[in-house]
């Protein structure tokens, strides 16, 4: 640690997630002395990034790894339709644009992927998947970054950062000691591990949140850049948020805790009433609401229930459901008052249209007479036994998080960039997600912005980036 302290390094990177990694990669790749500095250790190391599984890229013609195509216009309507226009038209462009790069970057540093996937997900041409996930792509960009001579240090918390009118000096470790750099990349995260800030957005209901990523997401140094003048963007309650297992621990339950059978039954308030359509779009646009839909009932609990036909729709989680032969058992063990369970699913039930339902499409198999109605895939839940998954908020990253410009420099409250500061991936997503969620696009914001601050930061230290 000694050596750490008392290098004076040209290019300093906060957090060792994806962001981070790419960003040192690039700065190393220009020649740059580079420190990585990362909270966790080096088993858990890479923050959320361990739990993914793809990133959403641009591509004008089949790849081996994403089938037909996927333009930037159809990219950017997407984007545009889920955050509702709340992005920064500009920074967004420039993402889709470059993201079109990533997979042979990645490739050429060792990341492998998988082939373009089939199936019913539907995602294998927009969606490139990495071949065993993100802690193999971490795995490998760490292997890489080492390679280059990169330091990566673990277990070391970065508690402040030394900072005076916008110029970044160093930071100031968890034990007091310090670390000085020429340019400080932030790819420390968002703040969705920490539940006093999440209920500053979000009210008591905070509480009850589960975390799905890391538990060192707390946002200690987005604070410390708002604190020192940084200009926010985001909301504070904007967020990707599903519905989890209620059971799945409180930090790092990753994406098997995630229940997906919510299109083929129903979802119950702990009252027993229905409170949104569950069959509205296909899952895997629709999986990203349950969370806040889950959070605005009372005690931030649901039930998904269903029957035994319904039950076996869709790809089990981890844990198993709570199984009954009769409703009026599995209201007892779900602890749901029996006679507002019989009548909620007796009221679904007689709503139901005849004939079979078809997962593969929009099958407008739709409720009548119900508030809310159903409106694809309404299937009686009649056949014994009866199951139940019990839900609650999963938050996965926040939103909010500190305005950038296309070179990723921060930029402080007076409009102008910092002379010597940077973010990438979590912590300045606002910039592109508003609000909503486009599947993989976490990863694609996190490795284009990481590699355009490390760029950006060798630029300012007058090395070449490779390429230039
Ligand atoms: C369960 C789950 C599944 C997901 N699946 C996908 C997916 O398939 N595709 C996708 O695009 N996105 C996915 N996401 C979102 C994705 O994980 C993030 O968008 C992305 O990983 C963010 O990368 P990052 O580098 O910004 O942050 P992270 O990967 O979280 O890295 C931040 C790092 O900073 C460290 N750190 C924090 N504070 C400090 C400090 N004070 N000092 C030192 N180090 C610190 C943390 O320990 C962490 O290692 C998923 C998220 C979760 C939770």
């Amino acid at each position: 640690m000694q050596n750490h302290i008392n290098t004076y390094w040209d290019v300093l990177v906060i957090g060792a997630g994806n962001a981070g990694l790419c960003a040192a990669i690039t700065a190393a790749e220009a020649g740059c002395s580079v420190l990585v500095i990362e909270a966790a250790n080096r088993d858990m190391r890479g923050g959320n990034t361990r739990h993914t599984r793809n990133l959403r890229a641009m591509h004008e013609e089949p790849t081996d790894i994403l089938s037909d195509a996927y333009s930037f216009e159809e990219y950017f309507d997407d984007l545009l339709r889920v955050t509702k226009g709340i992005t920064n038209k500009d920074l967004a462009s420039l993402t889709l644009q470059k993201s079109t790069e990533l997979t042979d970057w990645l490739q050429e540093r060792g990341v492998r992927f998988q082939p373009a996937l089939s199936g019913t997900l539907n995602l294998g041409r927009t969606n490139a998947f990495f071949l065993g996930g993100g802690r193999a792509l971490l795995n490998s960009l760490c292997r890489h970054a080492e390679g280059l001579g990169v330091s990566l240090i673990y277990e070391t918390a970065v508690a402040s950062l030394l900072m005076q009118d916008g110029f970044c000096d160093g930071v100031r470790l968890e034990t007091g000691d310090q670390i000085r750099a020429q340019k400080i990349i932030t790819t420390a995260g968002g703040f969705e591990a920490n539940l006093e800030w999440l209920a500053e957005g979000w009210g008591a209901p905070a509480k009850n949140f589960l975390v799905r990523g890391t538990p060192y997401n707390t946002g200690t140094i987005l604070r410390a850049l708002l604190d020192n003048g940084a200009q926010p963007v985001g909301e504070l309650d904007q967020c990707h948020a599903v519905a989890i297992d209620a059971r799945a621990p409180k930090y790092d339950g990753g994406i098997a805790s995630r229940i997906d059978g919510v299109p083929f039954g129903v979802v119950l308030n702990k009252n027993a009433e229905r409170f949104y359509d569950e069959g509205e779009d296909f899952w895997p646009k629709r999986y990203a609401i349950w969370g806040r839909l889950v959070a605005g009932q009372p005690d931030q609990i649901a039930y998904a229930i269903l029957d035994s036909v319904g039950v076996k729709r869709f790809m089990p989680s981890v844990f198993t459901p709570i199984k009954d032969d009769s409703l009026a058992g599995l209201a007892e063990q779900l602890n749901l008052p029996p006679e507002a369970m019989q009548n909620t699913i007796s009221a679904f039930n007689a709503a139901c249209p005849e004939g079979e339902i078809d997962q593969s499409i929009l099958d407008a198999k739709a409720t009548k007479g119900l508030f809310p109605n159903k409106t694809n895939w309404s299937a009686p839940i009649a056949e014994p036994p009866f199951y139940g998954f019990p839900l609650r908020p999963g938050i996965t990253f926040t939103y909010m998080g500190v305005e950038v410009n296309d070179r990723a420099q921060i930029i402080m409250k007076d409009g102008k960039p910092t002379a010597n500061l940077y973010a990438a991936g979590e912590i300045m997503a606002g910039n592109v997600l508003g609000q909503g969620y486009l599947a993989g696009i976490g990863m694609t914001i996190g490795a284009v912005f990481g590699r355009i601050a490390g760029e950006s930061a060798a630029r300012a230290l007058n090395k070449t980036v490779l390429g230039d």
